[in-house]
């Protein structure tokens, strides 16, 4: 297969005008200027590396509205939890979430995903299924203080699924407040054991640094009447990020979704542990927290990832409206820097050894084509992030997934 595009963001995501890629099984095998026979003409667009969402929990699509973020995290979480559980045995609803937010994931530019899966078998069959989707990281989910089976959430293939290139395993103990650390301890050695990665809710919320340092405030009420209270398992004194260091979970394999409040320090064991960030912008933004540090995270070496988190908490789960976001409200970043976010950041944070930015030789072909605002920037990537087209073409795992 040959693409050919006004621009191809190439290495380094400098862009090359009027080029083309060629595309063997998986694989990008050249990439070069001018017009090839029998190439797909994706016209006046930008043919970039596809979108990354390193944050997401599919399952949750039936929940688009229901309850708007609030400035009190616990509220929100007190709304949320029934609704749940009441997701228990509703496999039916469950399938159509999951398959119209790898739909919806895929027309807002998303080639790979991190999904948070509570109920993972049936989410996990149902993304199989799916055949024009992302490549799909299923954390499967850990909740509470009870001892689980743990290697079943990790092993496909004793659940008759098919582990492939385009569905992995990872597992999440939910969060710092909802996992105590025998468990914690557990999930991880269930990941080195498996060598799958690790993802975490942590320090997302003003309630969740309070708990953790002091044992007490809203995060602690509301435990106590989920009836998820357990003061002999419950470490006090420390800040989340101190705490997740202190019982081994920091490292190169565990992602940490938001980071909304975190001190110098905490930014400093990140960094040194390799620990990986999932910054999701609108959400952020939505639940009115103060600004998010991914900037200094950056600075001092942490790989900041970017994703939507749940359609709970965020009207769309299109990484180009995240993204775009970003742009909106940072005209500050460099354009490269929110690309980066989204595309080589995004597959580090799931465990992919990446060591270039955009498209080059020999990198796995995973593209999407974005069609230029005719009166925009003449800068592509300006172009893309201030424009308003959706992609017209989208390859993953080296097949055309949109058209
Ligand atoms: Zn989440």
């Amino acid at each position: 297969m040959i693409l050919r595009a006004k621009y191809i963001l190439a290495e380094d995501l400098k862009p090359i005008e009027n080029g083309f890629v060629r595309i063997e099984s998986t694989r990008i095998v050249e990439i070069g200027r001018g017009h090839r026979q029998d190439s797909i003409d994706c016209g006046d667009a930008v043919l970039m590396p596809g979108l990354v969402n390193a944050h997401t929990h599919l399952e949750l699509g039936g929940m688009l509205g229901k309850v708007p973020p609030t400035n009190r995290f616990v509220d929100w979480l007190r709304q949320i939890a029934p609704m749940m559980r009441s997701m228990v045995g509703q496999d039916e609803a469950l399938r159509i979430a999951v398959r119209a937010g790898l739909l919806a994931s895929v027309k807002g530019g998303t080639t790979r995903l991190g999904d948070i899966s509570r109920f993972f078998e049936p989410t996990r069959e149902t993304i199989a299924d799916v055949a024009s989707r992302p490549i799909v990281t299923s954390f499967g989910e850990v909740l509470g203080t009870r001892p689980h089976d743990l290697d079943r959430i990790v092993q496909y293939p004793e659940e008759g699924l098919t582990s492939s290139e385009t569905l992995v395993a990872g597992i999440s103990p939910h969060a710092t407040y909802s996992v105590p650390p025998d468990v914690m301890r557990e999930c991880m050695a269930v990941s080195r054991k498996y060598n799958v990665p690790t993802c975490i809710h942590a320090a997302e919320s003003l309630e969740e640094v309070e708990f953790l340092s002091s044992g007490t405030g809203p995060m602690r009420d509301f435990l106590e009447s989920m009836g998820a209270w357990d003061a002999s398992r419950q470490p006090i004194g420390s800040r989340p990020i101190e705490y997740l260091n202190q019982i081994g979970v920091l490292g190169p394999k565990t992602l940490l979704a938001h980071c909304n409040y975190i001190d110098d320090h905490e930014i400093e064991l990140l960094a040194g542990s390799a620990t990986s960030v999932a910054y999701c912008p609108r959400t952020h933004h939505a639940f009115g927290h103060p600004p998010h540090r991914f900037v200094e995270m950056m600075a001092a070496g942490i790989n900041v990832s970017l994703g939507t988190d749940s359609l709970a908490s965020n009207p769309s789960l299109s990484m180009l409206d995240e993204i775009r976001f970003i742009r909106n409200h940072r005209s500050d970043l460099p354009v490269e820097t929110i690309i980066r976010m989204a595309t080589i950041n995004g597959r580090r944070a799931l465990n992919d050894s990446i060591d270039y930015a955009g498209i080059v030789n020999g990198s796995s072909a995973e593209l999407i084509a974005i069609p230029l605002e005719q009166s925009g920037p003449t800068d592509p990537l300006e172009n893309v992030l201030t424009g308003s087209h959706l992609p017209t073409h989208c390859i993953i795992a080296g097949c055309s997934v949109l058209n």
